[in-house]
């Protein structure tokens, strides 16, 4: 049975697998011009024509019955990356939506509960984002003042799930390294998730997480004019709060010692460096000669120290729950997504961790 949302569900998959419609035509050997008279609504899509194009991506018939509850794309703060092109961030959007949608079915099936973390309102100042990152270090169970030891496990035990976002045939080009995430929350005590591009690196996955806890704190309720900035300023202050930042990072530093700091708590160098400065542990003279060292040592690009990425659990344990041991494709048809597709969001496994041996100098402690 076809409804009068197949032809956005059409749309949807050339999205997810960044086709254009003529892509699609030759994939699926339909006509653009019903595809695309289909897509607008102007057509009622035929049996066949679903047909043809289910079995062009692989993915099963169901998945143009959903009816979606879109997730608007506006809410969606990617973190700020120039580079992402609009098929990439339309691809990352229809998979979002997908994954969302899955993590939903599965939440709502095992009875997890849902999130309840702080809600920002109003004007923010500094100090109230501070307060905020505290408040939400609660409200995840962890101390007040040490290292957060898995981000990631702390963040869907409070009933955010999170998944990797992996573009299906991606020739790691567009998205390499990137490093950028996608959020969204329907409110309190309600659905959450969170996606992320798997950057191979464990420090900026988990600023990238902390990052997008932060857009949901603090933007779920406000439009305030720079949600980057914001978001950036929270992730630090999650990772690392204030008065541990200003003790731990003094200015007389060296950046050796940073190493050590960020094997202790899982933040990069770079990223260290710009807390310092935020925290007023340096100056800026300082700053300005950190900088310099980090450039010439080619840690710009890679840094030494490797923290070991975290993947996400909570999705496969639910579905787990839900379904025992039945393999991913006997579940196409419920969760109306494909195999491959299913499996990177419930089975993502241990993520890769990259290192470059040329440059990753071994950790030493300085006497
Ligand atoms: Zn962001």
């Amino acid at each position: 049975m076809t409804t009068p949302f197949t032809g956005e569900r059409i749309r949807t998959a050339r999205e997810i697998f960044g086709l254009t419609q003529a892509a699609l035509r030759d994939q699926a050997g339909v006509s653009q011009s019903l595809l695309s008279q289909v897509e607008r609504g102007q057509k009622p899509a035929s049996r066949d024509l679903v047909d043809a194009v289910a079995k062009a991506v692989d993915l099963p018939l169901e998945f143009f019955d959903v009816i979606l509850d879109e997730v608007p794309l506006d809410s969606l703060r990617f973190r700020k990356q120039q580079t992402a092109s609009a098929v990439t961030t339309r691809r990352a959007h229809a998979l979002f939506q997908e994954g969302f949608r899955v993590s939903r079915l599965l939440v709502e099936g095992t009875g997890y509960p849902r999130p309840s973390l702080p809600v920002a309102t109003g004007e923010l100042q500094k100090e109230d984002i501070v307060e905020l990152a505290a408040e939400t270090r609660r409200a995840l169970q962890l101390d007040g003042s040490k290292p957060i030891p898995h981000l990631m496990r702390s963040v869907e035990r409070a009933g955010i799930p999170v998944a990797p976002i992996v573009l299906p045939d991606d020739d790691e080009t567009s998205t390499k390294n990137q490093h950028f995430g996608l959020s969204y929350w329907s409110g309190p005590d309600e659905d959450a998730f969170i996606g992320y591009f798997p950057g191979h690196q464990g420090d900026r996955d988990r600023f990238t997480l902390a990052h997008e806890v932060g857009h949901l704190v603090l933007h779920l309720r406000r439009r305030p004019a720079d949600p980057e900035r914001e978001a950036n300023l929270f992730a630090g202050e999650l990772l690392m709060p204030f008065e541990r930042a200003q003790e731990t990072l003094s200015g007389h530093l060296t950046l050796n010692e940073y190493r050590q700091v960020k094997a202790l708590w899982g933040v990069s160098i770079q990223g260290l460096v710009m807390r310092a400065k935020q925290v007023g542990a340096i100056d800026d003279e300082r700053s300005t000669s950190l900088w310099k060292q980090i450039s010439a040592r080619g840690w710009r690009r890679i840094e030494p120290v490797t923290v070991q990425p975290e993947s996400p659990v909570l999705l496969g344990r639910l579905r787990r729950h839900l379904y025992g041991d039945r393999p991913l494709r006997d579940l196409r048809k419920e969760l109306a997504l494909s195999t491959t597709l299913l499996k990177s969001l419930l089975d993502p496994g241990s993520p890769r961790v990259h290192q470059d041996p040329d440059n990753v100098v071994p950790l030493r402690m300085r006497q």
